[in-house]
């Protein structure tokens, strides 16, 4: 392989994939470096409703949709973990375990982990665990559900369950909410939200393949077909020297970020929305926005 590059994309979840395909149609060759499977999050995604032109699919199959157009483009990949990067001069470092390259237009599209309650917590995907009501909430319509945290996001999680699901319990390890007041009265003032202070969750009870039930430190148990883990989240972003707010990139307009000719895409920035579609349209931004520049 060369060992220099107009553009390279570090991830090749739906951003980064996005990115890559306009990026060569664009007249570019980027390399594209993936550490696991292309993909991203989408191979762990059961159920998708909401990707416009698929009115229901899975991730690992949209995954591979989109791989497939990456790789009619014959856009050129390498397996492996980035590691390490020197962004200060004009042609960008990008150091990983087996290779050191260089690019002029460097493309960060890492994305995020959710944290997890239990480090095995990836083998209930799809049996009743999940971290994204937005995205699975709808398959527990009318039924009992809790949701674990109590930042904004367990709140935000909580209240939009409330309107689809019969019960929504919400398991938080102290006394006090962190969210903001305002979210927290909202909870409050839902009739069908429980709150159940001073307890963690020790034990999921699955049943035939599904959660019927979890357990609580404190002994009692809560009878639930979902439950919604939402204890944070950490962008994929430690090793990437660019300006940060609360480890998610900022990016600007064009999705550069404050170091020239560095662009970032996809979960890893720091926004409102993170979808599939949002990540999609700042992978297209990226590549737009290189592709003028280089062009100049
Ligand atoms: C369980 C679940 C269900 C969801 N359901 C939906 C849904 O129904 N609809 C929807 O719109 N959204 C859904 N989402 C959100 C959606 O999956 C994300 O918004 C989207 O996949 C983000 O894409 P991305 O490309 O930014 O990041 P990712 O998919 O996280 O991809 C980042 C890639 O970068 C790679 N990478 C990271 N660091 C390095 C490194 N140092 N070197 C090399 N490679 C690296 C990773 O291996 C990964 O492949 C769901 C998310 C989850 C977790």
């Amino acid at each position: 392989m060369k060992e220099k590059y107009d553009v390279i994309v570090i991830g090749s979840g739906m951003a980064g994939m996005t990115a890559a395909i306009y990026l060569k149609r664009g007249g570019l060759n980027p390399l594209v470096i993936e550490e696991g499977a292309p993909g991203g999050q989408l191979n762990k995604i059961n159920v998708i409703e909401n990707y416009p032109g698929f009115a229901k699919t899975d991730g690992p199959t949209l995954s591979a949709e989109v791989f497939k157009q990456v790789e009619a483009l014959d856009v050129e990949y390498l397996y492996d973990k980035v590691v390490k990067l020197d962004l200060t001069k004009e042609e960008k470092m990008v150091k990983t375990i087996n290779h050191k390259l260089y690019c002029k237009y460097l493309v960060i599209a890492t994305g995020r982990l959710s944290k997890k309650l239990f480090n095995d917590d990836d083998k209930y995907a799809g049996k009743g665990i999940s971290y994204c009501a937005l995205c699975d909430g709808n398959l527990y319509k009318g039924q009992d559900v809790a949701v674990v945290g109590g930042g904004n996001s367990a709140m935000e999680e909580a209240l939009y369950l409330s309107e689809i699901c019969k019960t929504v319990t919400i398991i938080y390890r102290g006394d006090t909410f962190r969210a903001d007041a305002a979210l927290v009265d909202d909870v409050k003032k839902t009739k069908n939200i429980k709150i159940v202070y001073n307890a963690n969750v020790t034990e999921y009870n699955i049943e035939n393949g599904k959660l019927t039930s979890v357990l609580l430190d404190t002994g009692s148990t809560v009878e639930v077909s979902g439950l919604f883990i939402s204890i944070g989240s950490s962008p994929s972003a430690e090793i990437f020297d660019v300006e940060k707010d609360k480890g998610f990139i900022i990016v600007d307009d064009e999705c550069m970020t404050n170091v020239e000719n560095v662009y970032a895409c996809g979960d890893v920035i720091k926004k409102n929305v993170y979808q599939l579609t949002t990540a999609a349209g700042e992978g297209t931004t990226v590549a737009y926005s290189i592709i003028k520049k280089s062009k100049k």
